[in-house]
């Protein structure tokens, strides 16, 4: 079985990385110069699950990926990971709601997920932490890059290969993991882009004590080789990549305003922009696209992409091998992009 991927970012690279592990030779086609070039190319993001409040097939998929990506980190080398653990703080009344909800309805041991109080969290913390939060043990901050990198280890790819038809690559099956631009081989799926700016600073006197990755809206790692990542903006619609210093400030602030001594003493490093997929629903689509023989997709992994890259992979890996799927119906009928077919 021939196997041509499309695109070299997380979703393309997860699924080059299971075929490998099933025995399977793929040929992956990027259209930059290098892995990683797009969304995929941060230095650090964070694996967090999507939070819902009620267990539903996407909280199932999220739910899964999380202990797929457990499971699977630990044995990835030189990918930066590090489960430090994340404190969300309940920084509004939503989340005041959802977040109990969340813990009582996902039923996970409360070593793995649980609220604790403002008092508890700055213990987890190491600083000074005045919310409430949902705490995730097992959570933390790896590599984009280089999790890609790690993903492609002896990977047949051809660069500057922007495919612009299917006819251009010769495979049996083709699986479109090249986030929004799958929207020019299948133009009815609702794609949208989100650009955004990751912001890396110095460590200050007071954050070189913190010990997990915070998230309140933004998020703030903990020092990485004396370096905090702090992101990041949003901007529905925009793609264009040339720095905003307006967005590192608006990084910043984001942080200041929850916690507000972390970031005395912090300066500016370097920010990288990016633009994320995203899809109406905010849930990515990954299986066959319908009424077009051998046509897979992996796109539409918005602001979550480390973990459903690779639970989709392993899902697509499965579903071509003709393999049992470990996903239920449901979350196989929601991920599929016939959801979406006019
Ligand atoms: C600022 C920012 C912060 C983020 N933080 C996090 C985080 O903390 N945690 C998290 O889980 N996610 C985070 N994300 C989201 C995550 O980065 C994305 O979900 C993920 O990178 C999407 O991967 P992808 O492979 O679908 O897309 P991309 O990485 O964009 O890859 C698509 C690739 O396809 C290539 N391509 C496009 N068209 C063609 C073509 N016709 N032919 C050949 N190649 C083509 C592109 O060049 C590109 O390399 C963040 C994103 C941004 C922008």
């Amino acid at each position: 079985m021939k196997v041509a991927i499309i695109g070299a970012g997380l979703a393309g690279c997860a699924l080059a990385y299971v075929f490998k592990k099933s025995g399977v030779k793929v040929k992956v086609y990027e259209a930059a110069d290098k892995i990683a070039g797009g969304a995929s190319g941060n230095d650090v993001g964070l694996y967090n699950p999507r939070f819902f409040a009620e267990r539903n097939p996407e909280s199932d998929f999220y739910a899964a990926a999380f202990a797929l990506a457990i499971r699977s980190f630990y044995r990835f080398d030189d990918v930066g990971w590090n489960d430090c653990g994340a404190l969300h703080l309940v920084t509004n009344g939503q989340k005041e709601g959802r977040f109990p909800k969340t813990v009582r309805s996902w039923q996970w041991e409360p070593e793995h997920m649980r609220m604790v109080g403002a008092q508890e969290a700055t213990e987890i913390a190491g600083v000074q932490i005045k919310q409430d939060a949902l705490y995730l043990d097992d959570s933390g901050y790896i590599s984009p890059r280089k999790l890609c990198e790690f993903y492609m280890r002896d990977v047949d790819i051809e660069y500057e290969a922007d495919i612009a038809k299917l006819d251009d690559v010769e495979a049996d099956i083709v699986i479109l993991a090249n986030g929004y631009g799958a929207k020019s081989f299948v133009p009815w799926l609702p794609l949208s882009r989100v650009r955004g700016q990751l912001s890396y600073y110095t460590q200050g006197a007071n954050s070189s004590e913190l010990k997990t990755v915070l998230c309140y809206g933004g998020y703030c790692t903990p020092s990485i080789g004396g370096v905090h990542a702090v992101g990041s903006t949003f901007q529905r619609g925009e793609a264009d990549l040339e720095l905003r210093s307006d967005d590192d400030a608006d990084n910043l602030s984001k942080l200041e305003a929850v916690v507000p001594k972390l970031a005395s003493g912090f300066e500016f490093v370097k920010a990288r922009a990016g633009v994320r997929t995203t899809v109406k629903g905010h849930f990515p689509i990954i299986g066959k696209v319908p009424a077009v023989e051998n046509l897979y997709v992996s796109t539409g992994h918005g602001s979550h992409g480390i973990l459903s890259s690779l639970m989709g992979a392993y899902l697509l890996v499965d579903m071509i091998l003709e393999r049992p799927l470990s996903l239920s119906s449901d979350t196989v009928q929601a991920l599929c992009p016939s959801r979406f077919e006019v």
